[in-house]
């Protein structure tokens, strides 16, 4: 186990050569910072290659692309828990306006919906739309329309 203090072989951005490296600290008993012995800069320790050009070189043109992880395009659905904690949050005396699309609304009302029920404007997308928190998701709701 290295310690601090000691040499390590790194890669050092400036000198863009892997060289000797003085040991600054460990986090978690990893090395984390790194002094360089040749020009003397310190940074982190990104072991002996340089991570910006790692993930350029390994992609091959024509290569059969690997199917992206599963679990990273999963988009969650937090609405009904926003939405939950928005109107435990609600002060009471809050004023709730019903919703109808003639109408103008901002950010932070609260409306009530005739078939969505509570909920909460998160913004005003264009002058003629909003985005409303309801709580099983969010809508882009019409307003401001004549
Ligand atoms: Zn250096």
């Amino acid at each position: 186990m290295l310690s601090v203090g000691e040499n390590i072989d790194a890669y050092c951005l400036k000198c863009k050569l892997v060289l000797a490296h003085l040991v600054l600290f460990k986090v978690d008993g990893v090395v984390s910072r790194v002094k360089c012995k040749t020009c003397g800069a310190e940074h982190k320790y990104r072991g002996t290659l340089p991570a910006a050009k790692k993930t350029a070189a390994v992609r091959t043109p024509g290569a059969v692309r690997a199917k992206k992880p599963v679990a990273a395009k999963v988009t969650v659905n937090d609405a009904p828990l926003q939405w939950d904690l928005k109107s435990r949050n609600m002060p009471a005396g809050t004023s709730i306006r019903n919703y109808s699309i003639t109408e103008t609304f901002k950010a932070n009302h609260v409306i009530n919906h005739p078939v969505f029920g509570v909920g909460f404007v998160e913004k005003v997308v264009t002058d003629k739309s909003i985005s409303v928190l309801f709580n099983d998701s969010v809508k882009l709701m019409g307003m401001n329309v004549s």
